[in-house]
């Protein structure tokens, strides 16, 4: 257990340029806040003299000019409102999500629920390194998920089933990748162009096109800033609480291995990331992990397609 260092050493405190000011920054999981906690932060940037809040990257919303000497006052405010510090140093910061399947119609996932529940478990765990989190509903990444030290990403693997295929097209023009032809009068499906969005899944009229359910597709090491990088693929659940359980399980690996003072897409090789994969994959619930399993072009064209 580190030492408590007083509210002006907390993550969610960041000094400003001019020292006599910090800046607050809440925690506010998903980006969701009620009509009533939103009016409440309100009510406390005026009472302490703000003009106005910032927005964040990290969809958290950020009190500036706050005076030093009363941050256990503007602390205690916004935990009575619901909206206690977030967190902005080596820790597991503001948890990102899009709007995923609640709203946006190419959503496979719930992404806010998914982060509401990894906050509930993880916000603001002292770490060695920072450690961003992001979850998206679909392919689109709306949140970049795979640009965080941990991302997840609600994915749909179509697979052509048999069927009286009318060659109508619809599923080709639906697909952005190019991953779906008429051949011989039939649909046919190109698995190295597919990025199992799932989108064509809802577009066929005949319901040719079935998947066997969401995945979550975890990455890890990603990150924006300076030097980006593309995070590297884990591994992929079937269920949102396998899906948190893996994101714990990374969490606590990184907690337990990784060296301060370098950000985590820098050691990922050095903390020997292909053997933890291996390792996580092997504590998977039997049913939960994912296999890809699209049907080959040649078990279409010989199935009954036409
Ligand atoms: S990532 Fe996908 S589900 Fe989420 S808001 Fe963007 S388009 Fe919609
Ligand atoms: S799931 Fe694959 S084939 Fe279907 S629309 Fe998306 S990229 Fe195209
Ligand atoms: S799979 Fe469905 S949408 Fe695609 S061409 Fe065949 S009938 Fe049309």
């Amino acid at each position: 257990m580190l030492k408590d260092l007083g509210t002006h050493k907390k993550g969610g405190v960041i000094t400003e340029r001019n020292p006599e000011y910090c800046t607050i920054r809440t925690r506010i999981p998903a980006g969701m806040i009620t009509p009533e906690r939103l009016r409440g932060i309100a009510d406390i940037a005026e009472r302490y003299g703000a003009d106005a809040v910032q927005m964040t990257v990290r969809q958290t919303i950020e009190l500036p000019h706050m005076p030093p000497d009363l941050l256990d006052k503007i602390s205690h405010d916004l935990s009575s409102n619901g909206t206690p510090l977030g967190a902005e140093r080596d820790e597991v910061k503001n948890i990102l999500a899009c709007t995923g399947n609640q709203r946006c119609i190419f959503g496979n996932i719930d992404a806010t629920a998914l982060a509401m529940e990894i906050d509930k478990r993880l916000f603001g765990k002292e770490m060695p390194v920072k450690l961003r989190i992001a979850v998206s509903g679909c392919p689109n990444a709306c949140t970049s998920p795979m640009l965080n030290e941990i991302g997840i990403t609600g994915k749909i693997e179509p697979i052509r089933v048999p069927g009286m295929c009318t060659g109508c097209g619809t599923c080709v023009e639906y697909c952005k990748e190019d991953a779906i032809a008429i051949k011989k009068g039939i649909s046919v499906l190109d698995s190295s162009k597919c990025i199992d969005c799932g989108v064509c899944v809802r577009s066929c009229p005949y319901d040719l096109l079935k998947s066997s359910g969401p995945y979550y597709f975890i990455t890890v090491g990603g990150s924006r800033g300076r030097h980006p990088k593309v995070g590297r693929e884990l591994v992929s659940v079937r269920s949102s609480s396998v899906a948190a359980d893996v994101v714990e399980k990374v969490v606590s690996w990184v907690y337990r291995r990784a060296w301060s003072g370098r950000l985590l897409s820098d050691q990922l090789d050095d903390l020997r990331f292909e053997k933890f994969r291996e390792e996580i994959r092997g504590q998977i619930p039997e049913g939960e992990l994912f296999r890809p399993g699209i049907v080959a072009e040649e078990d279409i064209s010989a199935g009954t397609g036409t």
